[in-house]
């Protein structure tokens, strides 16, 4: 690895300094981690498949005008994004009953929601990131009245966009995390999509079986993550019939004798 200046490492990323100032490098690593790091493991050849399905993700939501971090890919696993200021809010978006709604609520997981729901949750590992509503929003100043409509409005954009995509591809988006960071202009900043969109942080479910084929097969022991993010993949039309990123990335560590 090149000896550029790291600005951060998380817990499937790290950001490097990027070639020009207001640019960041995004590596992903095939580190999964759930619970909040209680557990730990690796997906081998996450990392690729997540940049890739990010990237196509970011280009098209791109397409349709909403504003996103993503430059280009510069390779299998990096990125060049722009730099922002991360809002310390994750934003949940739900369809269909699943993870801690069901747990909290009691709701049957797999029920499909009357309307969508929004939740916010508050970035913070310490604090086991909890649940906040927009009054806490606005008490502590995490982000503006304004900031907070355009990513209720971006979020619902993102949502009727990606719902159909999946759709097409015989994959039920039951909910999703985003993340928007504020790009400075001067004194003025804008909010735009940043992070990533990846089976890392959605619950997609094959349409006809109910399978899952995200996250969730690791955080619950279901075994083959590798093998359902490269189905996600491969639904998108990123891995060319016949590819197999997981095997391929195996074959190429045991020629080099690793
Ligand atoms: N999610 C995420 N990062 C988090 C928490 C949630 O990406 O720190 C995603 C998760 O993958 C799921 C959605 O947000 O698609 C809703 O997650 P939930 O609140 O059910 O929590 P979980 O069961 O994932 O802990």
């Amino acid at each position: 690895m090149s000896r550029r200046r790291q600005v951060y490492e998380g817990k499937a990323k790290i950001l490097y300094e990027g070639p020009e100032p207001g640019t960041l490098i995004q590596y992903f690593k095939d580190d999964a981690i759930a619970f909040n790091a209680q557990k730990r493991g690796t997906i081998s050849g996450k990392g690729v498949l997540n940049n890739r399905i990010s990237e196509h993700l970011f280009t098209l939501l791109g397409q349709i005008g909403v504003p996103t971090h993503f430059i280009r890919r510069l390779n299998m696993r990096e990125q060049l994004i722009r730099q922002v200021e991360i809002i310390p809010i994750e934003v949940v978006v739900r369809n269909v009953a699943a993870g801690t709604l069901s747990t909290r609520l009691g709701i049957e997981e797999g029920t499909q929601l009357p309307r969508t729901i929004i939740e916010y949750y508050y970035k913070d590992d310490a604090l086991g990131d909890p649940m906040i509503a927009d009054e806490h929003i606005a008490c502590f100043g995490w982000a503006s009245q304004e900031e907070m409509n355009d990513i209720a409005d971006m979020a619902v954009r993102v949502n009727d966009f990606l719902c159909g995509l999946f759709a097409a591809i015989g994959i039920r988006l039951v909910d999703f995390k985003l993340e928007f960071g504020r790009l400075w202009e001067n004194d003025y900043a804008r909010t735009i999509l940043a992070d990533e969109i990846s089976p890392d942080g959605c619950r997609l479910w094959d349409m006809r079986t109910n399978e899952k084929l995200d996250k969730d097969r690791f955080r619950r022991d279901l075994g083959g993550e590798a093998e359902a993010y490269q189905e996600v993949a491969r639904r998108l039309g990123l891995l060319p019939e016949g590819e197999n990123i997981v095997l391929d990335l195996d074959q190429h560590r045991q020629k080099k004798g690793r």
